[in-house]
């Protein structure tokens, strides 16, 4: 057998694409499996978005761009930043990739050497800690609990940092807990990171439109704008838009640091799609209500999840603040089930005594939780918490 790099053993692969691939095969199999894993929503991406990317192709938009993205998908990208955030870049301080992901996985191989420790407050989008793993840095992982509302606290991120420490990730609202940060909050912990200026902070604002919380978005840099030559913002069109197909995220931070990115990415990938990067143009600069029609359903069907889910008994479920997922608890609910040990069991056991498939907690860092999708029908929601209840 061939010897494979110490680098790829050091990684899994994403245990939430796993999911999807599981219930697929299963459902080809003839089992009737409702997804609850999906980390993307269930609309179509808008239909002006598509005419764009077809007007493209029909123009002979369709060679290499400048690796870093087109100059007015930058431009577009600089528009929203200025309006939505109240952010100022310059073009040479955004680099445009193949979605969210590329945009941190750049981040992690221009930022780490050998041995920085990057703190990550869990539960975590699965791919921050490989990402720093892939880039023989550190992940240091901050714990939190339903009580306090997955969010860390100045204390736990003061215990967290050390003199190896070189990146933090933040991500709010989160994917999995679906919580969002305050501007208190993220006062709170700015405060702790202003006394080390040599901590650069990665913000994940991927989640940023799709929230219910009273009170605008915020982001580190509207606690602290002091911090804004020390800070990348990761964003994309991914979740907003529907768009998870189309690849395109984007960053923005101090032009050096964005720069070494674009080399990361221009020996790898190169430039983004240029019929993707067409569509993104016309997602961000276009009629933006598909963003607030598709929140309203999510609103809807997270009040009747968490509701449901709360009935039973086991079950512990807050409220979030947005996104398209919601983490209970069920470690109560795993100490009285026979042969179910942990989370990993309890997703097992879901899916093949009541053909539901959802993610367990403990690849977001988190165990005794489980991640349920809600970018899927309310009739499959339905159905499937019918099922969960009769299982558990
Ligand atoms: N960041 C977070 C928190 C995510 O949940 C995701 C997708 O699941 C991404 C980034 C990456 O999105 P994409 O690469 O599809 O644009």
């Amino acid at each position: 057998s061939i010897t494979l790099s110490n680098r790829v053993q050091s990684v899994k692969p994403s245990p939430t694409l796993a999911v999807t691939a599981r219930a697929a095969a299963m459902r080809a199999q003839g089992k009737d499996i409702i997804g609850l894993g999906a980390g993307e929503p269930d609309f179509d991406t808008p239909e002006h978005i598509k005419a764009a990317a077809i007007k493209a192709i029909n123009n002979g938009f369709t060679k290499y761009t400048a690796v870093d993205g087109t100059a007015s998908l930058k431009q577009a990208i600089i528009a929203k930043f200025n309006h939505d955030n109240g952010l100022s870049y310059q073009p040479k301080q955004i680099l445009v990739s193949c979605g969210g992901k590329q945009s941190s996985f750049n981040l992690t191989q221009a930022l780490l050497n050998p041995g920085d420790e990057v703190i990550i407050p869990a539960p975590f989008w699965v791919s921050y800690p490989d990402m720093v793993l892939l880039a023989d840095g550190v992940p240091v992982c901050i714990p939190t609990s339903q009580e306090q509302r997955f969010k860390i606290t100045a204390e736990q991120l003061r215990a967290a940092i050390t003199d190896k420490t070189r990146l933090i990730f933040l991500n709010s609202p989160s994917n999995p807990s679906g919580i969002a940060y305050s501007l208190e909050e993220l006062t709170a912990l700015g405060d702790v990171l202003a006394d080390f200026p040599n901590i650069i902070i990665a913000t994940d604002d991927m989640y940023e439109h799709i929230l219910w919380q009273p009170g605008s978005f915020v982001n580190i840099l509207n606690a602290h704008p002091e911090f804004y030559e020390r800070t990348v913002v990761m964003n994309g069109v991914s979740k907003a838009y529907s768009m998870t197909g189309w690849r395109i995220g984007y960053a923005a931070g101090p032009a050096s640091l964005i720069e070494a990115m674009c080399t990361i990415q221009s020996q790898s990938t190169s430039n983004p799609t240029s019929i993707s990067q067409v569509a993104a143009e016309a997602a961000l600069t276009g009629d933006q209500s598909f963003i607030s029609s598709m929140c309203t359903e999510f609103k809807k069907r997270h009040d009747y999840v968490v509701a449901e889910l709360n009935t039973i008994a086991g079950i512990e479920c807050i409220e979030t603040d947005g996104t398209f997922y919601v983490f209970p608890n069920v470690s109560k609910l795993i100490e009285r089930l026979d042969g179910v040990n942990d989370d990993l069991d309890f997703a097992e056991y879901l899916i093949e005594k009541a053909g539901v498939a959802l993610v367990p907690g403990s690849p977001f860092g988190s165990p005794g939780h489980i991640r349920i999708s809600i970018a899927t029908s309310m009739d499959n929601l339905t159905n499937a918490l019918q099922r969960i209840k009769q299982a558990c």
